[in-house]
């Protein structure tokens, strides 16, 4: 009974012409209204002919408009009036931004060993839960623990960053500036400690 009252409340309120859905319902209401009213092409519109002619001519309006201004700047002349710009990647990559965080890597001490000491703050804070730790113990007194395994699945790795900002150590950075993680098969975007290390 208290379902069916709760269902009508709703309705009542969808259906308020002065409710917060009001503009949402005209919405709704148009799109079905020409969905309904959908009219026949006609024989010129059938042809294809109207759509190839407007998709050329706006190729051609970008294009004139792109090198017009390319030209005026190679002179001096309209600088502040940009053109479209297009990077010949990969030979010639897009600039990054200094604060872009980008694929991962795992920080070395100096005889080479990581830094790392597998305390897992970094596992438990991933929204994506895509880093996978194995704690060992260490051999040297002074470090408790280091990571025997450090797998990191770039495949579910959404790059917010959170496991370099909870590091204890600074063991893990996205500083590699390289962002073409793109493999064949996702089993190859799963990153183990050497690789992390590289
Ligand atoms: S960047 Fe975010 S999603 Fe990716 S491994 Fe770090 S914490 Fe997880
Ligand atoms: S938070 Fe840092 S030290 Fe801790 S497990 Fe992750 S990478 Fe290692």
């Amino acid at each position: 009974m208290e379902d069916t009252i709760e269902k009508r409340r709703r309705l009542e309120k969808y259906f308020d012409p002065k409710g917060p859905f009001a503009s949402l319902r005209l919405a709704q209401m148009r799109r079905s209204w020409k969905q309904a009213n959908r009219r026949e092409l006609n024989w010129w519109e059938n042809s294809y002919l109207p759509s190839v002619i407007s998709g050329i001519f706006l190729t051609s309006k970008h294009f004139f408009y792109n090198v017009t201004f390319h030209i005026l700047h190679l002179f001096g002349i309209a600088k502040k009036t940009k053109g479209a710009v297009t990077y010949q990647y990969p030979e010639n990559p897009r600039p990054l931004a200094s604060r872009l965080r980008t694929r991962h890597r795992l920080m070395k001490r100096e005889d080479g060993s990581p830094r790392c000491v597998a305390c897992m703050m970094c596992e438990t804070v991933c929204p994506a839960r895509c880093i996978e730790i194995t704690a060992a113990g260490h051999p040297d007194p002074h470090i408790e623990k280091y990571p025997a395994e450090f797998i990191l699945d770039l495949g579910k790795c959404v790059y917010c960053g959170f496991c370099v900002e909870v590091c204890p150590e600074d063991a893990i950075r996205m500083d590699t500036r390289r962002l073409d993680t793109a493999e064949y098969s996702r089993g190859s975007m799963v990153y183990d400690k050497k690789r992390l290390m590289e």
